[in-house]
Formats: structure tokens, sequence, C-alpha cells
């Protein structure tokens, strides 16, 4: 019966490896870095967005730039036109184009006030979010470091216990090992168990004492099993 203790030991650890390794994937650091990651990348896509009204806005200044250019031309070449007309209707259909220009001239300097201020709102955006990014980017390079540290300690943890199960495996027949195995799949955390009183440890079930009795006087290359589960029961 001693077989089942050591094969206890073994699930011992078989367990606690499990439980680290679930541990490994329910991270609290993980969600911190996920969620610093996330902050970042929402002040990354704001900036972005910043940078593409600037560059938006800026393009349309230098074309509206270019227009008034060639308004004012227009306006000399239509004024000293005007200085050498003599024909009234002449002088007067000018001076009508003169002002449609003028007219004109004035609503593009409008929009290029109008596109300067949204350059303006956009970098004064972005230098507000400058700092914040700063800091978001620390914030996410120490939940990775965090991250990082527990997970290497839960991972020597694991490489410990593997060894240590390795080592309990040793003793144990292989056949009895396979027959573990196999009770594993359907109770990962129950195989092999102790009563607590007349009731099975794995499948919390009682057992008749009549049952029991006769479990305790097997031979000892038995190996009692509950009746209900299929456990093994070890006294
Ligand atoms: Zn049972």
């Amino acid at each position: 019966m001693s077989a089942l203790n050591d094969l206890l030991a073994v699930q011992t650890t078989d367990i606690a490896i499990s439980q680290a390794k679930h541990r490994l994937t329910h991270l609290q650091e993980t969600i911190d870095r996920d969620s610093a990651k996330k902050s970042l990348s929402e002040i990354d896509a704001q900036i972005a967005v910043c940078d593409t009204e600037i560059v938006a806005a800026n393009t349309e200044i230098t074309k509206v730039d270019r227009l008034s250019h060639e308004h004012d031309d227009k306006l000399i070449k239509l004024n000293k036109q005007l200085k050498t007309v003599i024909a009234p209707r002449e002088a007067e259909a000018l001076q009508h184009e003169i002002a449609i220009v003028t007219t004109e001239r004035s609503l593009l300097d409008d929009r290029e006030l109008e596109l300067m201020g949204v350059v303006e709102t956009a970098e004064l955006r972005k230098s507000e979010l400058g700092p914040l990014q700063v800091s978001a980017k620390s914030s996410l390079a120490s939940a990775t470091m965090a991250l990082s540290s527990v997970k290497q300690k839960i991972d020597a943890e694991i490489a410990a216990l593997i060894e240590q199960r390795s080592a309990q495996a040793l003793v144990v027949a292989p056949s009895l090992m396979s027959t573990y195995e196999a009770k594993r799949k359907h109770r990962p955390d129950g195989a092999v168990c102790r009563l607590t009183g007349p009731t099975c440890g794995s499948c919390h079930l009682d057992i008749s004492q009549g049952e029991i009795n006769s479990m305790r006087a097997m031979p000892v290359d038995e190996f009692p099993e509950c009746p209900h589960c299929g456990s093994f029961i070890v006294f």
C-alpha cells in the first residue's frame, strides 16, 4: 500500500503543477500589462489623429497660399488695366472683376485663418497628449517587467515541481503509473485519495464499512479502489 502513498505524492505534485500553470494563464500582471498597452495605444491613436489633421490643414494652407498669390497677381494686373482703359463700360467691367477677385481673395484669407486655427488646436492637443504618452509608455514598461518577473518565478516553480515529480514517479511501478494517468484523465485531482471517515476523498460518497474492511484486508500487491468513482484509496 505504500506504493499508493508514493502515488499520492506524485498526484500532490501534479496538482501543484496544474495550479501553477493555471496561475500563469490567469495573472493579474497580464491584465495590468494589457490595460497599460490599451491606454498607450489609445493615446497614440489620438496623437495620430492630431497629426493627420495638421498635415491636411498644412497641405490646404499651401494650396490657399498659392491661390492667394494668384489672386494678388491678378489684382495687380487688373488695376494696371484699369488705369489704361478709357471707355466707361470697359472700366465698369474691370471694376466688377476686381470686386469679385477681391472678395475671393478675402475668402481665401478667412480660410487660411481657419486652417491655422485647426493646426493650432491640434498642436495644443498634441502637447497635452505628449506627457500622457510618456507616462503611459513608462507604465507599460513597468507592467511588462512585472509580468515577466512573475512569469519567470512561476516558470522556475513549475520546473522545480516537474523535477520533483520525476523523482517521485521513479519509485512508482510503471504499470501503476499508467493506471494513475488513465484515472487522472477523468479525475485530475482525485485519481488517488484518502478516506475521511467512510467518505471517499475524490467523489465524496460514503463507502460501506464492509467494503472498507475488505479493502483493508487486500494483499499488498492489490490496490483498493472506491466502488463509486474508481479512485485509488490510500489507508
Ligand atoms: Zn470515490
